[in-house]
C-alpha cells in the first residue's frame, strides 16, 4: 500500500517541489495552501504527474488550530494515515526591527514556528500509535546566522531548530523522527521579491556561486522522510551551497 506524505503550504515553491517529490516516488499526496485564488486543481495535477497515486488539495491557514483539526480529520478519513509530515508553510514580514509592528512580529511567528506546533501536535500522537513516522519541519539558515530586517523570521526559524529537537528526544522511543532542513537562498516567490542589489551581496557569499532551486530543497525532504535516514533524528540538514 502506498504510504502518504502531508506537506503544508505546498500550492508554489519548496513546497510543491516536495509534494512533486513525494508523488513521483509513489506516496499519496495531501497537500495545503491558504490563499482564495489559487488555481488549486491544475497544482493537484502538477504533483499527480503520471504517477498512480492519490493528490488532494485542502485550503488551511496553519494558524487556526479549529481548520487544523478540521482539516487533518478529513486528511485521516481520505487517506487512513500520515507516514510524513513536512511542516512548510511560511511567511516573511520583513521590517527593520526599530520599524516593525507587533502583528508583524507574532503573525509571522504564529504562522512559521505555531503553525509547525500546531499540525505536529495533531500528526504525532498518531504516528506515536503507530509506532513509526517521520516529520521534516523547514527552518532557515537565518534561523542560526539572524538577519538585519527579519527579528521576527530569524526568531520563529531558530524556534523551529529548537523545537525539532525537543520533539525528537520526547518521541525517540516511540520510532518518531524530527528534524529540520535550513535551506539557504532558493529561488521561489519569497526571494524573488528581494531587491537586485541584495540578492548579488547575497549570491557573492554563496561557494557554488548560484542560488539553489526547489527540487534541490525536495531530495533532502525526501531523504528525511525516507527509510534511507533510519537512524537520523533530531538534525537539521543545511541546504545553502555554503554561504561563506
Ligand atoms: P513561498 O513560495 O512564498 O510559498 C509559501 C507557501 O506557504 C505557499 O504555499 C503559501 O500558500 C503557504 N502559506 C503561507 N501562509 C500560510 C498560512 N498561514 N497557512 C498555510 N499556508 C500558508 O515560500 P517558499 O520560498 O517556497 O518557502 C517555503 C518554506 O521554506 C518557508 O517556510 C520558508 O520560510 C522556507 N525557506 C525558504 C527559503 C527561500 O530562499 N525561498 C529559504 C529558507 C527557508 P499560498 O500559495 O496559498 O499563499
Amino acid at each position: 500500500m502506498n504510504k502518504t506524505v502531508l506537506v503544508t503550504g505546498a500550492s508554489r515553491g519548496i513546497g510543491l517541489a516536495i509534494a512533486k517529490k513525494y508523488a513521483d516516488q509513489g506516496f499519496n499526496v495531501a497537500f495545503t495552501y491558504v490563499a482564495e485564488n489559487r488555481k488549486i486543481n491544475e497544482t493537484v495535477e502538477k504533483v499527480k504527474g503520471d504517477n498512480d497515486v492519490k493528490v488532494i488539495a485542502y485550503q488551511l491557514n496553519v494558524t487556526s488550530v479549529e481548520q487544523c483539526e478540521e482539516v487533518l480529520a478529513k486528511i485521516y478519513e481520505e487517506f487512513g494515515t500520515i507516514d510524513v509530515l513536512v511542516n512548510n508553510a511560511g511567511i516573511t514580514k520583513d521590517m527593520l526591527s526599530l520599524k516593525m509592528k507587533n502583528e508583524d512580529f507574532f503573525s509571522v511567528v504564529n504562522t512559521n514556528l505555531g503553525g509547525t506546533f500546531n499540525i505536529s501536535q495533531l500528526v504525532v500522537k498518531k504516528m506515536m500509535r503507530a509506532k513509526t513516522g517521520s516529520i521534516i519541519n523547514i527552518s532557515s539558515v537565518i534561523g542560526s546566522t539572524g538577519n538585519a530586517g527579519q527579528v521576527n523570521y530569524a526568531a520563529s526559524k531558530a524556534g523551529i531548530i529548537a523545537m525539532t529537537k525537543s520533539y525528537a528526544k520526547e518521541y525517540g522511543k516511540k520510532n518518531v523522527r524530527f528534524n529540520a532542513i535550513a535551506p539557504g537562498f532558493i529561488e521561489t516567490d519569497m526571494t524573488n521579491e528581494l531587491p537586485d542589489s541584495l540578492k548579488e551581496n547575497i549570491l557573492a557569499n554563496v561557494a557554488l556561486n548560484r542560488f539553489g532551486q526547489p527540487e534541490e530543497v525536495a531530495n533532502v525532504a525526501y531523504f528525511l522522510g525516507s527509510d534511507e535516514s533510519s537512524f537520523v533524528n533530531g538534525q537539521t540538514i543545511v541546504v545553502d551551497g555554503m554561504m561563506i
